[in-house]
């Protein structure tokens, strides 16, 4: 058989470098993001062999085995799961595949220094890349579960890696480490050390489901008869009671499930008990990826059937304008060979997705009062997001409304509760104002903005793309209208300091010539001309009929071909 040598894609490679250089002081992640991978590898084989995918596979004691070799001075992290195909190999390890590595590479890009790229590999992480970092050569020999030849894969790290078909390789994947050389006097970062393999694992992977079992030294005549030793508890901790498991945990799991280096900003239990039993562990990550407004992006959370898991992304358990949030949910009385299209029009699925909706909404409305720094982070991070369901779940509006917060006139450091804004209305006012535009200086600046900021009339400033549309949707707040300052006749003579009826009609007068001037000049080019306490200092300004397009949605649909 042939080993050929490849060279690592250009963006792999600087990755790379950065791995083997990094001073990132926590390297113990690196078995975190191996066990990681091989627990993914062995969900995967069991649901195929669930579904009749993998006729040939062996699927009678999927684990994960760890051995370490104190003279080689190697750790290999072994597993009996799905493996990858030749072609596998070369398109996943080999490239930069996943998403997050993208983001990554693009940050990178920013951070012009070492101690930036530090701080940013303790940020994304960058999954099997990061064996780099306490190993000089990495090993992997894998075989697709059900085909009969292997690959090996090997690389320094250093530009280039090899590859090579086997004629027999055990199903799965074994990733060996060959260590870098330890500091005499480094203890702490001996990853041949048994105590040491035990603490990460215990630390980092406790919850994986799958057995991690630390092989019995080798050549250890004394230990002959030892039995690998299995490290994890293997609790899901959904199952677990609450009071039983830290929040260190839970943000294992996450990390773990939601592919994310960082904690998450929140963590949401819920237990269902009764005819339909399910337990749900959720959680809403504290930033959001760079990929949630793309049509690829993959949302939902994990669904298992009896701490069975059953599928990644599970788009019927949350609704789309939910799809940042992560987590599990584990039904028990669902099948285990349950499709999506089962799924698709199963009613107790449906159940689910309205608990875990209203429970999602609570959390984050009572985290505004609780916790308001996380709050507002929140709100920078998924606010777009969560303001589609104004539009598309009229059933939870208030709910999405309760939750949501707004830009407003009234403090330009803090967004404004709708609650708040209603509070802060002046006598007389009767609706709600908002203007929609590019950017918070560009409606400020706006010459439909001058009355109210003259009258001291609160206005909410309205960026995101999503706003032009919902504002309709909802239409009105606790029975005041939301009403465009752009759009249709504005009216604010109800509200303080306002001009005479007489001086109204004295201006009409004096005015009537010039009006029927302009409306004769414009001529198609308008509607109608007409007098206006809108504007203060501005001479004219263009309005739009209530109810037609604002300028900004006309180039939305525009854009979109409409
Ligand atoms: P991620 O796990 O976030 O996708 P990784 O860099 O950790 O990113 O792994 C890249 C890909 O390589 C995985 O998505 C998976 O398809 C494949 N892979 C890694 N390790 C294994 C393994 N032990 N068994 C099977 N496939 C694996
Ligand atoms: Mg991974």
């Amino acid at each position: 058989m042939t080993t050929e040598t490849f060279e690592f894609q250009v963006e792999a490679r600087q990755l790379l470098q950065l791995m083997i250089h990094s001073v990132y002081s926590n390297k113990d992640v690196f078995l975190r993001e191996l066990v990681s991978n091989a627990s993914d590898a062995l969900d995967k084989l069991r649901l195929a062999a669930l579904r009749d995918d993998a006729p040939d596979a062996d699927v009678s004691d999927l684990h994960i085995e760890l051995e370490a070799d104190p003279d080689a001075r190697t750790l290999t992290v072994r597993d009996n799961g799905i493996g990858m195909s030749y072609e596998e190999v070369t398109r996943l390890i080999g490239t930069i595949a996943n998403s997050g590595t993208a983001k990554f590479l693009e940050e990178l890009r920013e951070a012009k220094d070492a101690a930036g790229a530090d701080g940013l590999i303790g940020q994304f992480g960058v999954g099997f890349y990061s064996g780099f970092m306490v190993a000089d050569e990495v090993t992997l020999v894998t075989r697709r579960a059900g085909e009969p030849q292997g690959t090996r894969w090997t690389s320094k790290g250093e530009g280039t890696y090899t590859l090579e078909p086997l004629d027999e390789a055990p199903q799965g994947t074994a990733v060996t480490l060959h260590l870098k050389p330890a500091d005499s006097d480094d203890q702490l970062h001996d990853y041949t050390s048994e105590w040491k393999i035990r603490e990460i694992v215990k630390k980092y992977s406790d919850f994986i489901t799958w057995p991690v079992r630390l092989l019995p030294r080798p050549g250890d005549d004394a230990d002959e008869a030892r039995e690998p030793e299995t490290l994890n508890s293997m609790k899901a901790l959904w199952a677990r009671p609450r009071d039983e498991v830290s929040e260190e945990e839970y943000h294992e799991l996450y990390k773990h499930i939601g592919h994310d280096w960082r904690d998450p900003l929140e963590t949401i239990r819920l237990q269902a008990e009764g005819t339909f039993e399910y337990q749900a562990l959720l959680f809403v990550p504290a930033h959001a990826p760079h990929d949630l407004f793309t049509q690829g992006y993959q949302r939902g959370v994990q669904l298992y059937v009896k701490r069975v898991f059953i599928m990644d992304d599970c788009e019927e358990l949350l609704p789309p304008y939910l799809r940042f949030v992560k987590g599990v949910v584990d039904a028990q009385d669902l099948s285990l060979n349950v499709s999506r299209e089962i799924l698709q029009q199963d009613r107790h699925i449906r159940m689910i997705q309205r608990r875990l909706t209203k429970k999602v909404l609570s959390t984050v409305k009572d985290l505004r009062t609780s916790a308001p720094e996380r709050y507002a982070t929140f709100w920078r991070e998924f606010g777009a997001v969560l303001k589609e369901g104004l539009v598309t779940d009229s059933d939870n509006q208030d709910a999405i409304l309760a939750a949501s917060s707004f830009e407003s006139t009234h403090d330009a450091d803090e967004p404004t509760a709708l609650k708040a804004y209603t509070e802060r209305m002046k006598d007389g006012q009767e609706a709600i104002y908002y203007m929609t535009g590019e950017s918070r200086r560009a409606i400020e600046n706006s010459p439909h903005m001058e009355a109210f900021r003259a009258k001291g009339v609160e206005v909410l400033l309205l960026t995101d793309a999503v706003d032009e549309v919902w504002v309709d949707a909802v239409g009105e707040y606790e029975g005041k209208p939301l009403r465009s300052v752009a759009k249709g006749e504005i009216d604010l003579s109800g509200t303080e300091d306002d001009k005479s009826e007489e001086e109204k009609e004295r201006q009409g007068e004096e005015y009537a010539g010039l009006l029927g001037w302009m409306s004769e000049h414009l001529g198609e080019e308008v509607k109608e001309v007409r007098l206006s306490s809108r504007l203060t200092v501005s001479p004219a300004c263009v309005v739009s009929d209530s109810g037609e397009l604002t300028p900004a949605l006309e180039n939305m649909y525009r854009a979109m071909g409409q």
